[in-house]
């Protein structure tokens, strides 16, 4: 993510990190610098307020001045306050009622509603296993209805039909009818929503609120709207009992601020955040993650997610075991080559690494790491089954026909095995600790 908060901060972090003697009148330089930073990024005053007198707080009680690693503990400080900023841990989405459980959707035209509903029902579908209705309200604006019908689609929920010739009100009510009668889990409403706030907006969704007790109202809003991000916040939550923020976009240059202020002038916690366009785009927001993502730190936690998310669980618990029993082979090397590809291409998962990270990995290179799977691919196609289970036994001779099997030169061939022998040796170091912790993350 390259938001102008995230580049600062990091930057920041970076020179803190360095000082080997942090005292008093250097913390109140610091915090100049990261107040300065904040406000850049567009978080309102107040919140930027509040958090830099926390620091301070903090900071000049004993827990950095006098610190063994003074820079470590300051940096500790800000990611901590910043977390509890945004809010604490993840914050799930509440469908404790009677089905179907309502939820409502509120927001700005082009804040991400329509996306995001059909986003959420696809989440719902396959997270909770939750049989999800959608309905639109939008009468305005008869593409935005067709939108809905669009999306509802392709996450795999059913669409309830609406008209511009219909009041919201009545849309809504005959889709809960409907839900009820057809046993379904979930239903979000979609709302109109218009360019900027606006009366009659207002009313009608209060309306729509009134009339179908949601047991969440989730307010949409696009991270890169800065401070009008913050004013749209408190103007909705003003008009309705807010219960989650969905914070879209995330994944455009948003300066990043948005994220820090709409959770302090709601006080509603951030439930979502929308990661890209497409329809599997939306996280449970976790506001440690994001924390360390705004101070540069990278999200190791959502790449080891991505990764595990495409892979098929049966399949990685056989391979745990193989692990396990010192069993793993060229085949399994192959199984997880396939599951790399599955999971959409190296491209999707640069966003994720640590900016300087992401950097050093250009475009360029990753076409060539793409390239690089396939061929690997290739090569382990071209040997035996036999083979593949005993690569100590690839000489010479069978060296230069996998070659050529494979169309690559041999050194290629002496390359993967090389690679094999380590990533063995990984697996074997990951045995009871990293691999099945990732198991258990996908088992929960
Ligand atoms: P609505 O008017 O509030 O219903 O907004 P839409 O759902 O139509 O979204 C407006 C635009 O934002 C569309 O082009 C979406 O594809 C895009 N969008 C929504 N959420 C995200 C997101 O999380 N990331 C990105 N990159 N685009 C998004």
């Amino acid at each position: 993510m390259a938001s102008a908060l995230t580049e600062k901060l990091s930057r920041l972090v970076k020179e803190i990190r360095g000082q080997a003697r942090i005292t008093e009148s250097n913390v109140q330089d610091m915090l100049r610098e990261v107040r300065m930073a904040l406000l850049e990024a567009d978080v309102a005053l107040p919140v930027v307020r509040d958090f830099i007198a926390r620091v301070k707080e903090k900071a000049l009680g004993q827990e950095v001045v006098g610190s063994l690693t003074p820079g470590q503990a300051l940096v500790g400080i800000i990611h901590k306050e910043l977390a509890a900023t945004m809010g604490a841990g993840v914050a799930d989405l509440n469908l404790a009622t009677q089905p179907p459980a309502v939820i409502l959707m509120a927001g700005l035209q082009g804040a991400g509603k329509t996306t995001t509903t059909a986003k959420l029902a696809k989440w719902l579908i396959e997270r909770r296993k939750k049989k999800v209705l959608t309905v639109s309200g939008d009468v305005y604006r008869p593409a935005a209805i067709e939108q809905l019908k669009t999306v509802t689609r392709q996450a795999g929920a059913e669409w309830f039909p609406s008209s511009p010739e219909q009041q919201p009100l009545a849309i809504a009510l005959a889709a809960l009818a409907y839900a009820r009668t057809h046993y379904f889990d979930v239903l979000i409403v979609d709302t109109a929503g218009r360019l900027a706030i606006d009366e009659a907006m207002m009313r009608e969704i209060q309306a729509l609120h009134a009339a179908l007790k949601p047991v969440e109202t989730l307010f949409v809003v696009d991270a890169m709207q800065g401070q009008d991000a913050v004013n749209t916040a408190k103007a909705f939550a003003a008009a309705l009992p807010l219960t989650g923020i969905v914070l879209t976009k995330l994944d455009g240059d948003a300066r990043g601020g948005a994220a820090l202020s709409v959770r302090a002038v709601t006080g509603a916690p951030i439930k979502f955040a929308g990661v890209s366009e497409k329809i599997d785009g939306l996280e449970l927001f976790d506001a440690e993650r994001h924390a360390g993502r705004v101070l540069g730190m990278g999200d190791i936690v959502a790449l080891v997610e991505q990764v595990t998310a495409g892979v098929d669980l049966q399949q990685a618990q056989k391979l745990a075991a193989k692990v396990k029993s010192g069993g793993f082979d060229l085949e399994d090397f192959l199984e997880q080559i396939r599951q790399m590809k599955k999971m959409g291409g190296l491209s999707s998962l640069l966003d994720k690494l640590p900016t300087q990270l992401a950097a050093k990995a250009g475009e360029a290179d990753l076409s060539r790491a793409e390239k690089d799977i396939r061929r690997k691919e290739g090569i382990i196609c071209a040997m035996t089954p036999e083979e593949r289970r005993r690569p100590e036994i690839i000489k010479a001779s069978r060296k230069r026909r996998i070659a050529a099997g494979a169309g690559v030169p041999v050194q290629e061939v002496n390359r993967l095995l090389k690679e094999f022998e380590q990533m063995q040796a990984v697996m074997k170091k990951m045995k009871g600790g990293g691999l099945m912790k990732m198991m258990k993350r996908l088992g929960g």
